[in-house]
């Protein structure tokens, strides 16, 4: 795929890029700011799609490599990372178990119905950090010879995030040949795998534009720090070397909320403007965040109306009817459930 790092993804995701650069005119119209386009990593892989296919597409080819038998990864109960984990699993022939934040569930929505249909093995880790339980499981599994491979949260290594310096390589191919100019890419940043890439691949291809994380959860030092950690660990696998100040993290903290996965106003908003508009289903967790981080930027005149925004289509929205009652007043069981 990437000629001059030659990062070859897996033929599961190999298919579905480059994935799409698509303008978004209404959306732009609406907000009156700058031009935006979106570059669609909702649609890459196999299923439902996402960043993590493309840091996996790395990893998953490491496991192989090894011999691996079963992946192990942890997360958030609507994990995005955790389902793309169990769809590469059940590409590839692997075992999947999955360690999960909090209590067994009620109710199987979203992402922990497609981890069931996938047949990964799950576990919830309680009140025990998902990391300790992830790492429990794998000294068991080992011993009962299952010849795991352990996926660090988000997948954001070094090598999960040379999935990103591809994905930054193929788009500036991509902007280069529908003769587009992009002063701004904006996306969001969870656990810094996907910045760390793209900051790599910008500094490492010469792109002269912002690359903006809007973080969803961590301060912007901490997020700094760990993109910044991933980023060197990436470098030495592309067979460069670079001083530390090339590679700019930027990062904006501002629209965290009330924490990881609550979902606000803005969150809301900015979901239901986008999928009107645009038909763009975003989520509540991530790329609606940045979504209503970039539209709370554009009422604030951060960008003048020459410029040009590509917004950074994570993936996410599998996990959209969990979240029902926070995106919807109609939703069954609430006050106005008459209405279907
Ligand atoms: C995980 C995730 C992110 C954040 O990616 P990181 O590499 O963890 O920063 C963004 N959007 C979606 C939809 C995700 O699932």
């Amino acid at each position: 795929m990437s000629r001059i790092y030659r990062l070859t993804y897996p033929a599961s995701i190999e298919a579905t890029t480059p994935t799409p650069i698509q303008p978004l005119p209404r959306l732009s119209q609406h907000l009156g700011g700058p031009t935006l386009y979106v570059k669609r990593d909702d649609m890459i892989g196999a299923g439902l799609g996402g960043n993590k296919s493309r840091k996996l597409a790395f990893l998953v080819a490491e496991a192989l490599a090894q011999g691996c038998k079963r992946l192990v990864a942890y997360g958030d109960s609507q994990s995005n990372h955790c389902r793309q984990t169990a769809l590469f699993a059940a590409r590839y022939g692997l075992r999947c178990s999955l360690v999960l934040r909090g209590e067994t569930p009620h109710q199987w929505l979203g992402n922990l119905l497609l981890n069931d249909l996938f047949g990964a093995q799950l576990h919830f880790a309680g009140k025990h950090s998902c990391e300790a339980v992830a790492e429990t499981l794998v000294k068991q599994l080992r011993a009962d010879r299952e010849r795991p491979y352990l996926i660090r949260v988000g997948g954001s290594t070094g090598l999960g995030a040379l999935g990103y310096v591809a994905a930054m390589e193929e788009t500036l191919h991509q902007l280069r040949e529908q003769q587009l100019q992009i002063d701004t890419m904006v996306f969001a940043s969870g656990s810094g795998g996907t910045q760390a890439g793209l900051a790599l691949g910008a500094a490492l291809l010469g792109f002269r534009g912002r690359v903006l994380g809007i973080s969803v959860d961590a301060d912007a030092y901490t997020l700094t720090r760990w993109a910044t950690d991933i980023a060197f660990d990436a470098l030495p696998r592309v067979g460069k070397r670079m001083p530390a100040d090339q590679v700019c993290i930027d990062v904006n903290e501002h629209y965290c909320g009330n924490g990881y996965g609550v979902v606000g106003e803005r969150e809301r908003e900015a979901i239901r403007l986008a999928a009107r508009t645009e038909g763009l289903l975003l989520d509540p967790v991530y790329t609606g965040r940045a979504m209503g981080g970039l539209i709370d930027l554009i009422g604030k005149r951060a960008f003048t109306r020459r410029q040009h925004v590509l917004f950074w289509h994570t993936g996410g929205a599998a996990v959209l009817s969990a979240f029902a009652s926070e995106l919807s007043d109609r939703v069954v069981g609430g006050e106005d459930s008459t209405l279907w």
